[in-house]
Order: structure tokens, then C-alpha cells, then sequence
């Protein structure tokens, strides 16, 4: 299967002004052929669309006209055909959802371009990755590098960091015991996972945590630019600003880094004590345009759960069973008898039926293992597929 490993990169002064020279080029590619595109349909719209292919034919001449292009790892640029024709293609077969790609800029906040590894040029050893033209750079991503490595992302965080993504391939397992237990996951605001066992893992909210610096900074950038517009500096030369801008990137990247490493943690423990997890399916994509902060910030937590026990099952060799949530919520797990709504405000409640009482998160938890396993007590929707 295939994963992404990240990591730091730990750079020297002309290691770096390479990888910065490198980004660039790769934007001037991607701005040179988008500008191309644009003026080819421009004039005559019924032309065949340009693929990766003929995209990398024009590379040559490019680097001929620029020299300066030539400093670049030559399989960085191949990946930017790759892309834009990628987008292209996105764009064309589903227009409601695409947009034409865009035009990228020196101030945007993603700075990155991708080597493809050809001929082993892309390697790890002992805590060094080899990167094309780069040569070997300390690397650390908290974990031994097993299986190919396909492509390296390089990318230079508003942080201030130099950040490396590989994607790698490796058919192998961890090796864990099977515990034959299994388990179903209600996925809510207040606590972010309630498991059908009864046990419950709260929310925390990092960037409660986290606002003090956020403000300090944020009252800084604010402040900074007005001065800036006053002395009739372009921000992107207003010194002191940049400054202020890095350091609030360095609190949302604290943030990220505290959210995803509890999220790890947890989803990890998750697939060592379990063969069978089952997760509601949730549309979160409409919930983190919710307007209410803490809830897309669940939403946000919900989907990184599902993506990491995703990849982690097939890793662990464990099952993950996605259901619909359907009525999960007022059901009596006991007898599966159906108490209709009830407000988001009662917490507990006793079926009318069997008089067991229940706790609402441990309830649904216990309805959402029950379908997933097939044994539903009541007339439920099909299960949806298992993901992925
Ligand atoms: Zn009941």
C-alpha cells in the first residue's frame, strides 16, 4: 500500500538556497505553461487539451530559453506537467467542483515542489534523505523508513520550516496479536470519541490552548501592516510584519502539530486493541463550513480519524466497517426499541420498553458496533460500504 511519511528536514545555508531556487523554478514552470494553456484556448477553444506528455516536450526548450531552470532536479519540473494536466483534466470532467487552476504566487502560503525518484536518487540512510541536487539532509520523521520510496515533497512551511513528505510504498504488516474484540465509535463535539465499551475520550481544545500567544501575535500582524500601509511599504517588504506573520504561523502550527499527535495516539491504541472498528459515516465536508467554530473543528478531527484508521487498519491488518448513522441515537441498544427524537440536551435516558438505562453516546456507540457487525435488532439501511 501506499502512505505518506513526514518529517523535518534540517538544512544548511546553501542546502537551502537550492531548495528555495528549486520551488521557484517549478512555479515559473507551472506560471509559463498555465499562461501557454490560456492563450492556446484563448485563441481557438476547439484544440485538443494538452496532456502530461506534451507538456514535458516542451520542457527542453524552456530550460534552453532559461537557463536558471537547469539548476532544478529535471524530474521536479516532469512532475509539474504531471500536475497541471492533472488539474486540467479535473477541471474539464467535473467543472461544478474544480476550479481552472490558478496562477501561483511567491507569497502564497504552500511553497513546495515534488522529485520523482528515478535510479535510487531519492534515499534514506541512517537519518539522512539523499534529494536530487540537494544531497544528503538530516531527516527526521520519528519512525524507520520500510519499503520504496515514489516521490519526495519538499516544502517550505509560513512557519519558517523545511518540511519533507514522502510517499512509500510497502507491502508489509505490523505484526499485532488478534484480540477478537470490537468496537463501534460515536464521534461527537463535547467528547470527540465515545466508544461502545463505555469509554470516553474528550475533546480538548487546542486552540483554547493555544489563543493567548494567538492574539499576542495576531494584535502584532494587524498593527504591523497598518504601519506598513502608512509608510507606503508592500507588505510583502515590510520586514517587522513578515516577522509577526511567521510567528502566528508558528502557534496554528503548534496547534496542528498537538491535534494530530493526540489523533495518532489514539487511533494507534485504537487499532492495537481491536480486530473490528466500526465508524459512523458523517458528510463532514458540510459540517466544517459549520459557522460554529467548535463544531468544524470536530468535523476536522472526525475526518483525520477516519483517514488515519483507515491506513492504520490495512496496516495493522485489522477491519473497519463504515455505517450509516441512521437513527444510531434514538434507538435502545437492549431491545432496539425506537424512543423517536430527542433534544441534543438530554444526556440520559430510559427506555420505555426494557427500562434499561442509557447513556446517548455509549448507546449510539453500541448501535453503530451492532450494524456494523450485521446484527441490527431493528430494520436499519444497508451498511455502506467499507472504506476504503
Ligand atoms: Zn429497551
Amino acid at each position: 500500500m501506499l502512505y505518506g511519511i513526514k518529517g523535518q528536514l534540517t538544512l544548511k545555508p546553501t542546502q537551502q538556497a537550492q531548495v528555495l531556487q528549486n520551488i521557484g523554478n517549478a512555479r515559473f514552470v507551472w506560471n509559463q505553461f498555465l499562461n501557454m494553456w490560456n492563450q492556446r484556448y484563448g485563441n481557438n477553444p476547439s484544440l485538443p487539451t494538452l496532456g502530461e506528455y506534451d507538456l514535458n516536450k516542451l520542457l527542453p526548450t524552456l530550460k534552453k530559453e532559461y537557463a536558471f531552470l537547469k539548476l532544478s532536479d529535471s524530474t521536479s519540473l516532469q512532475q509539474v506537467s504531471s500536475e497541471l494536466a492533472g488539474a486540467f483534466k479535473q477541471f474539464f470532467t467535473n467543472k461544478g467542483h474544480f476550479k481552472h487552476p490558478r496562477f501561483k504566487g511567491k507569497y502564497h502560503a504552500r511553497q513546495s515542489y515534488t522529485s520523482k525518484n528515478v535510479n535510487n536518487a531519492i534515499r534514506y540512510e541512517n537519518g539522512y534523505l539523499r534529494l536530487p541536487k540537494i544531497g544528503f539532509v538530516r531527516f527526521r520523521c520519528g519512525q524507520t523508513i520500510k519499503g520504496n520510496i515514489k516521490r519526495a515533497t519538499i516544502c517550505l512551511t509560513p512557519s519558517g520550516i523545511f518540511e519533507c513528505s514522502l510517499l512509500v510504498e510497502d507491502e508489509s504488516q505490523v505484526i499485532t496479536t488478534k484480540t477478537n474484540q470490537s468496537v463501534g465509535i460515536d464521534m461527537g463535539v463535547a467528547d470527540l470519541m465515545v466508544l461502545s465499551t463505555g469509554d470516553k475520550m474528550p475533546t480538548i481544545r487546542y486552540d483554547k490552548l493555544l489563543s493567548g500567544k494567538r492574539l499576542y501575535w495576531e494584535k502584532r500582524v494587524a498593527r504591523r501592516a497598518r504601519l506598513a500601509k502608512a509608510k507606503d511599504i508592500p507588505l510583502s517588504e515590510a520586514k517587522n510584519y513578515q516577522k509577526a506573520k511567521q510567528q502566528r504561523a508558528k502557534v496554528f502550527q503548534k496547534e496542528k502539530n498537538q491535534r494530530m499527535d493526540r489523533l495518532h495516539k489514539l487511533t494507534t491504541t485504537l487499532v492495537k486493541e481491536f480486530d473490528v472498528i466500526v465508524l459512523e459515516d458523517l458528510n463532514t465536508s458540510k459540517m466544517m463550513k459549520n459557522s460554529q467554530l467548535a463544531r468544524s473543528i470536530a468535523a476536522q478531527s472526525w475526518r483525520e480519524i477516519r483517514t488515519m484508521l483507515a491506513y492504520k487498519c490495512v496496516k495493522y491488518g485489522k477491519e473497519l466497517i463504515v455505517v450509516n448513522p441512521y437513527k444510531t441515537s434514538q434507538i435502545c441498544s437492549s431491545c432496539g426499541h425506537d424512543g423517536g427524537k430527542q433534544e441534543l440536551s438530554i444526556r440520559e435516558w430510559l427506555c420505555t420498553s426494557c427500562h434499561d438505562h442509557h447513556d446517548r453516546d455509549i448507546n449510539a456507540a453500541k448501535n453503530i458496533l451492532s450494524i456494523g457487525l450485521g446484527q441490527a435488532l431493528v430494520n436499519q439501511p444497508k451498511p455502506l460500504p467499507v472504506y476504503p
